[in-house]
């Protein structure tokens, strides 16, 4: 192997995904035998309802077995389409909707869309773990912006460069469950519109709001125009591991954006996407009783978290996850966590240094899964 050439710099310094990580230990552990509660990764205990699995399979039998629009198929585009009518108020033309293998695809595809070599791009944190890789994948320059306390419009602000191109935001917030304010949006759009900034709008947990309306940047005319949103059937539908997610842009954007599709994945497969469109037609059913059902589950887990010593737990606006401020190490913390109570968890920190002092639990377990390992914990503590 001595004369093998060199991988490319941007493999070589990508950093692995924390969620995904941990997740494959996980896994390995289980082989190994060990019963681990993995409170880790994001991907709901939530069975794909059986009407979703029969259309995929009616699609499969009936040939939907080969290539399709690079855009997506025009039944699911058109249920995206009053899906976001529906949500943010805004009617997209079916030609600015692409449909993408997922949410984080969708990131990828925006981020390839805007960001030139050098560019700069704003990413609130605490904040998801792929937003910074996909920037740097598209020779783009991630910039951390730390908001510890909440959304902060001004350290957006004293972040921006000439160079800024763009900004990420995510409401509800993976990690910390907090839902933007309708002042934080409009200010979010002026400042976006001030420095001409794409914002890059990821809205994969708006179903999952109990605490009323989410307020979206494109429901602002100004918005509407420079805003790329990024959505997926992932979170709410209990539809992680088929792929499904989509992008709704302002006109001019889709057909540019759909060349990236045409040359890499060339589009989503069709049984798939049939699958979406009766998941889509479900909304109305499904979507009620997940979220009382992940609603129920968050009151509960951030109360016993908050009679923890040196836990201290509020309940998220949105979302499956706890984000507890920690007394201690939140690394140390984990890994104790993990060895010794058999329950995989994820320091703050992998959400970026403004989560330091945090660990976030994924309440997608079971409700039983949940009451052991929330037993395991008030009776370890956080102390060694
Ligand atoms: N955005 C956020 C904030 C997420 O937490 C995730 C998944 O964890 C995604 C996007 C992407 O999800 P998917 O690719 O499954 O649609």
């Amino acid at each position: 192997m001595r004369h093998q050439p060199a991988l490319a710099q941007r493999f070589r310094t990508l950093k692995p995904s924390a969620t995904v990580e941990m997740s494959e230990r996980v896994r390995e552990a289980r082989a190994g035998g060990r019963q681990i509660i993995a409170l880790s990764s994001g991907d709901p205990n939530v069975p794909t309802d059986p009407r979703i699995i029969d259309a995929a399979e009616r699609a499969l039998r009936g040939g939907a077995t080969h290539y399709t629009s690079s855009s997506g198929e025009p039944a699911l585009r058109f249920a995206i389409q009053q899906r976001e009518l529906e949500r943010s108020g805004v009617h997209y033309a079916s030609d600015d909707i692409i449909v993408t293998p997922g949410g984080k695809f969708a990131v990828l595809s925006a981020l390839m869309g805007v960001v030139e070599p050098g560019d700069e791009v704003l990413i609130p944190q605490p904040g998801w773990v792929s937003y910074g890789p996909c920037i740097r994948l598209c020779g783009g320059v991630a910039v951390p912006v730390e908001m510890p306390s909440g959304f902060n419009i001004e350290a957006l602000r004293a972040a921006l460069t000439p160079a800024t191109r763009a900004v990420i935001v995510n409401s509800p917030v993976n990690p910390t469950g907090e839902v933007l304010t309708e002042e934080e949006i409009s200010g979010l759009v002026a400042l976006a519109t001030e420095s001409n900034l794409w914002i890059i709008f990821d809205q994969v947990y708006a179903d999952m709001s109990y605490t009323g309306p989410i307020c979206f940047p494109q429901s602002l005319a100004a918005g509407f125009e420079r805003t790329l949103v990024v959505d997926s059937l992932s979170k709410s539908f209990g539809m992680t591991g088929w792929r499904l997610g989509y992008l709704a842009m302002p006109p001019g954007v889709a057909s540019f954006v759909v060349k990236f599709i045409q040359h890499s994945i060339y589009c989503v497969p069709a049984f798939i996407q049939a699958a979406g469109v009766a998941a889509l037609a479900l909304a109305d059913e499904l979507l009620p009783v997940y979220r009382s059902m992940f609603h129920a589950r968050v009151l509960r887990g951030a109360e016993a978290l908050q009679s923890v010593e040196g836990l201290s737990c509020t309940v998220p606006s949105a979302g499956f996850f706890l984000f507890p401020q920690v007394e201690g190490d939140e690394v140390e913390i984990s890994r104790r966590w993990l060895d010794e109570l058999n329950i995989a968890v994820l320091p703050g920190t992998a959400f970026g240094a403004a989560g330091a002092g945090h660990i976030r639990l994924s309440l997608s377990c079971t409700d039983e899964e949940l009451d052991i390992a929330l037993d395991r914990i008030a009776g370890a503590g956080v102390y060694s």
